[in-house]
């Protein structure tokens, strides 16, 4: 019998799983409000239109869901053979019928949440690997597919914001951001903080470190690289230029 819910009984993940599901659907409604000419349209991704970002989110799911099969059944399945396939891919899909480009949409978000709902528990923790060459469990594909459609439904620039987008994905996000500046050392005498809170992140031990403050929505927006409206910055408690934030991915 097929099974009508997902097979994982662990409430994190069922929790994230529910986050990444309602990205998806908060994706497809900013898509499905464009007409087809407005598709042609520029994102918010320098270079990349509306199209690129429609495509993208397409066979990123189909990329999700190859790392599922994979950790199903032991076959060795890679997101995208190479980065520039995965480019050349999306360049591809760019060029796609708009009821192209919106059934791939479609069909590919359905696919990956199917592959979701019917991995078993004890599969979740299999290891898969990122296009990154990161190797982790399947659970975290959840996470991956999760900040991608929330992101980019921002990026389709069609009314979306980052206040759009819940506090746990955004906590997360700027965690997983001000890590990856940690871990390339590209965050030195940088400190950002959220406003009405005491999260501190970035060169927390520096001297005397530009600060970059604001609410959280605005603080993930800029460290994402998507611009610094809702933040403002302080050297020395004096009032300061807000500087580029360093490169995420
Ligand atoms: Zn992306």
């Amino acid at each position: 019998m097929v099974a009508r819910h997902d097979l994982t009984t662990d409430p994190g993940l069922q929790a994230q799983l529910l986050q990444a599901r309602r990205g998806t659907a908060f994706f497809a409604r900013k898509l499905n409000e464009l007409t087809d000419a407005r598709l042609d349209g520029d994102s918010l991704l320098p270079g990349w239109s509306r199209r690129h970002i429609a495509a993208h989110i397409g066979y990123n799911a189909r990329a999700i869901a190859r790392l599922i099969e994979w950790a199903a059944t032991g076959v060795e399945t890679p997101m995208y053979p190479s980065v520039a396939v995965r480019d050349e891919e999306i360049e591809f899909g760019a060029t796609l019928s708009p009821i192209a480009l919106r059934n791939l949409f479609d069909h590919s978000a359905v696919h990956l949440s199917v592959e979701w709902r019917d991995l078993p528990d004890d599969a979740w923790h299999h290891t898969v690997r990122t296009i990154q060459g990161r190797d982790v469990p399947a659970s975290e594909t959840v996470w991956m597919r999760s900040r991608e459609v929330w992101v980019h439904a921002v990026d389709l620039d069609n009314g979306a914001t980052f206040a759009d987008i819940p506090e746990p994905v955004l906590k997360r996000l700027l965690n997983d951001i001000t890590g990856a500046w940690h871990t390339r050392g590209t965050d030195a005498g940088l400190v950002v903080k959220v406003a009405g809170t005491d999260s501190s992140f970035g060169d927390t031990d520096a001297a005397d470190p530009t600060v970059v403050t604001g609410a959280l929505a605005g603080v993930v927006r800029w460290a994402a690289g998507r611009g610094a409206d809702g933040v403002e910055a302080s050297k020395s408690s004096v009032s300061t230029m807000v500087p580029v934030a360093p490169k995420w991915i």
